[in-house]
């Protein structure tokens, strides 16, 4: 697949969309969100190689840019990770999408919930912030927002919406969320189209294709023969995001 046809996609509606074995364990407000969320037909996954990152911390900068993320919150972090020789070595972790999200099963408000293309999303007209999703996720991708702070204009805030999170109030839950405000325009994540290594990939799986901001398109099923792996992947959750192994380590 060429990066013309990864951006030339279009969303459709998702009524009915949803498996009803998923549906059945998620709340009433999540069931309204997802016959109305816009990611039917899309089954989106990233694919970050561990070779090319070096861990200069561009797409941490302009995710927080970008979403105007607070201070002390790390959409995608970056993980110094130590291999089994003592070779040291960057690993970008951004919340995983899981598509057996543990942080889904345990609000009790139902505040967050994952579309049918796989996406976990937050509403923040909803969460309590109880932080029970904190203490269920693995991989530390949720963070609380303890100051309310930057604060926005009422007219910035207008435009708020659970896949375009712009509200920052004090103690609710954020976190990332592959940039879905965007995709719809045919756009990648904001940490992808920055990476100056073209470390980070995004793309549909149903299309086994994952595509670059330099364009470089790679099969997904190659990737995962050739020994792509998801982190913490024994835990039964599912993750999104795949990871081209160091070849030193591989
Ligand atoms: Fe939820 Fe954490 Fe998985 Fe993201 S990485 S979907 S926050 S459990």
């Amino acid at each position: 697949m060429g990066r013309r046809r990864f951006v030339q996609f279009s969303m459709t509606a998702a009524a009915g969309a949803a498996s009803a074995a998923f549906v059945g364990r998620v709340t009433m407000r999540a069931i309204e969100t997802l016959n109305m969320d816009s990611g039917a037909d899309r089954d989106w996954v990233m694919v970050i190689d561990l070779n090319r990152c070096d861990g200069c911390g561009d797409c941490v900068q302009a995710c927080q840019q970008l979403h105007n993320v607070p201070e002390g919150q790390e959409w995608i972090k970056i993980y110094e990770m130590v291999d089994k020789e003592g070779n040291t070595y960057s690993f970008p972790r951004p919340c995983m999408q899981c598509d057996n999200p543990p942080c889904v099963f345990v609000c009790p408000v139902g505040a967050t919930y994952a579309r049918s293309d796989g996406v976990v999303l937050i509403d923040q007209n909803i969460c309590i912030g109880c932080r029970y999703c904190m203490a269920a996720c693995p991989y530390a991708a949720r963070y609380f927002n303890w100051s309310g702070r930057p604060e926005l204009t009422p007219s910035e805030q207008a435009v708020y919406s659970p896949e375009n999170p712009v509200l920052h109030r004090r103690g609710m839950v954020e976190k990332c969320m592959f940039c879905v405000h965007r995709t719809p325009d045919g756009r990648l994540p904001e940490c992808v189209a920055t990476c100056p290594k073209g470390a980070m990939y995004f793309g549909d799986r149903r299309e086994d294709a994952v595509t670059n901001a330099a364009g470089e398109t790679l099969l997904l099923s190659s990737l995962l023969r050739e020994g792509a792996f998801r982190w913490k992947e024994e835990l039964g959750t599912e993750p999104r995001v795949y990871y081209i192994p160091r070849r030193e380590s591989a």
